[in-house]
């Protein structure tokens, strides 16, 4: 049965029983679907501007804020830990000190990052019906409209080339989810749009909890070893296939396609062998790190 949609409950993963002997999990935005610069240039940053009211500094910020979800170790990572991570980067530039630009208190935000919940809107909503904190209810009305942006703008951006078809083959030989941080209606649209969604059993959003948490409720302890994929563009995506053990095929940003012909023509087979783990994996994730740096080039 394929389970898909916004629908989609915690449950609908913990309850997925295997069809194969192997599994397959997939990221979306940058991974599948060619989406990354665009729902970052031009809905999250200028939103990010615009709302904050962050004009005088907006080239500091677009720059740093490319550099966070775009390409460095912190690509990919939920809105509002990048938020956080923006901001904190943002405040110890010498440009934006000169600036004398306020940048947004973090520390409503910071203590709904650590508070534990999905890091979704609907439990950020449910936090601003607790607290009625004003820095709360901003954040909320940024991320709707980042959604609305996102909803707008980011239409019909396509599969990279080789993803179809690597996702096809995934789903001949292995039970397949999506597992993201994109809210699950965005995602739903884009995987319906392009004829994906059959590929998938599930298709998990932000709203299912993070994407090691998705990985562990639909396929702990109900595949053998070294028969859970992980296929990514973030090192957030490394970090939760290891988080449950599975092994990791990395889209490496700007060498997309050829990613996943490498994937199609060799690594899924090597997968299905057992011929993936050790020093394959290896040189694949080396060669990913190194496009995705730590520090700013601005403070090189
Ligand atoms: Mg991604």
């Amino acid at each position: 049965m394929i389970v898909a949609g916004p629908g989609v409950s915690r449950e609908d993963l913990v309850n997925m029983q295997p069809e194969h002997d192997t599994f397959v999990g997939v990221d979306s935005d940058g991974c599948v679907f060619d989406t990354m610069e665009v729902k970052q240039k031009q809905c999250f940053h200028p939103v990010i501007i615009a709302h904050w009211h962050l004009e005088p500094i907006g080239k500091y910020v677009r720059q740093t804020a490319e550099f966070v979800n775009l390409y460095s170790k912190w690509r990919g990572t939920n809105r509002f830990r990048a938020l956080k991570i923006l901001f904190d980067l943002l405040a110890e530039r010498e440009e934006v000190q000169q600036s004398g630009v306020k940048l947004p208190a973090t520390e409503a935000l910071g203590r709904f990052i650590e508070s534990g919940v999905a890091l979704g809107n609907p439990a950020l909503a449910q936090a601003v019906a607790q607290t009625a904190d004003p820095d709360l209810d901003s954040l909320l009305r940024w991320s709707e409209a980042v959604n609305a942006e996102v909803a707008r703008v980011a239409r019909n951006v396509p599969a990279f080339a080789w993803a179809k078809e690597g996702l096809e083959r995934i789903s001949a030989h292995s039970d397949a989810i999506c597992v993201s941080q994109t809210p699950g209606e965005a995602l739903m649209r884009e995987w319906q749009q392009h004829e994906l969604a059959p590929c998938v059993r599930v298709i998990a959003g932000q709203e299912l909890g993070t994407k090691a948490e998705q990985l562990a409720l639909a396929a702990a302890g109900k595949y053998g070893a070294g028969r859970v994929l992980m296929i990514g563009d973030a090192l957030g995506d490394l970090e939760a296939a290891r988080a449950c053990r599975a092994l990791f095929f990395p889209i490496g940003p700007g060498h997309e396609a050829e990613c996943w012909q490498r994937f199609c023509e060799e690594g899924y087979g090597r997968f299905l062998a057992g011929d993936f783990a050790g020093s394959y994996e290896t040189a694949l994730i080396e060669g990913f790190k190194t496009l995705l740096p730590e520090t700013p080039p601005w403070s090189r």
